[in-house]
């Protein structure tokens, strides 16, 4: 199957509080998304962006108001003759390229494959009065990450829903399973965290000033 890697990179970062999108903060040297479209290209992958507003980038397009959004807008980009999609946050600068193959690998039985690792925490529910109304079975758990590869026709029928479903999916998998599509998980670790506070972007900056060998900033 040919694919296409959709790299969206159009969030605003707010709760890492920097001065500009958090893609484009500079992460042991160069702005974060640059990780990940090394990586992209190591794996053989063509890719489409999805940028903020004012942040054209070669082969970028505009992202939308929410997540969902930015990977339709990319994927509305992307090749033709692309059957399969990789979808990946520019937040997550640590994946590596075999996990983009082992996702379109686990394709071959499934209209999604989605990266993720097993929980590690005891996760409760409560309510919004922080009164717990249950402990779940973390033996069953997953934290999913991205790359999320999907066959690109159940990632365009997924994607094609009104504006609230999309502003209220927090991955794209979720949409798939919506519509009673398989959805697999593919082994992760949890080192593909995403970068969201100004704890994760020191993480970050020390594993892979590591993995090049620089000294961290
Ligand atoms: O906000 P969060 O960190 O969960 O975003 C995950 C990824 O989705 C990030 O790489 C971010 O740049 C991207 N995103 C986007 N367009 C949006 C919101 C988030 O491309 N409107």
């Amino acid at each position: 199957m040919k694919a296409v890697a959709l790299l969206v990179a159009a969030g605003s970062g707010e709760r890492l509080g920097a001065d500009r999108p958090k893609a484009f903060v500079a992460l042991a040297g160069r702005p974060m998304y640059e990780w990940s479209l090394d990586v992209i290209s190591e794996a053989g992958l063509t890719v489409v962006i999805a940028a903020p507003p004012g942040f054209r980038l070669t082969g970028s397009v505009d992202g939308g108001a929410t997540r969902s959004a930015s990977v339709r807008n990319a994927l509305a980009a992307a090749p033709a003759d692309a059957e399969a999609v990789l979808v990946h946050d520019a937040a997550r600068p640590l994946v590596r390229a075999e996990l983009f193959l082992r996702c379109l690998a686990a394709l071959a039985d499934a209209d999604a494959a989605v990266a993720a690792a097993p929980v590690t925490d005891t996760v409760k529910e409560a309510g919004a009065d922080r009164v717990v109304e249950r402990t779940h079975d973390r033996s069953r758990l997953w934290a999913v990450q991205t790359p999320q590869a999907f066959r690109r026709d159940a990632l365009e029928r997924a994607l094609a829903v009104g504006d609230d479903l999309l502003a209220g999916a927090t991955d794209d998998a979720s949409l798939v399973e919506r519509q009673g599509g398989r959805v697999v998980l593919v082994e992760s670790s949890p080192e593909n965290f995403k970068v969201t506070t100004a704890h994760d972007l020191r993480v970050a900056e020390l594993l892979l000033s590591d993995r090049v060998g620089t000294t961290p900033c």
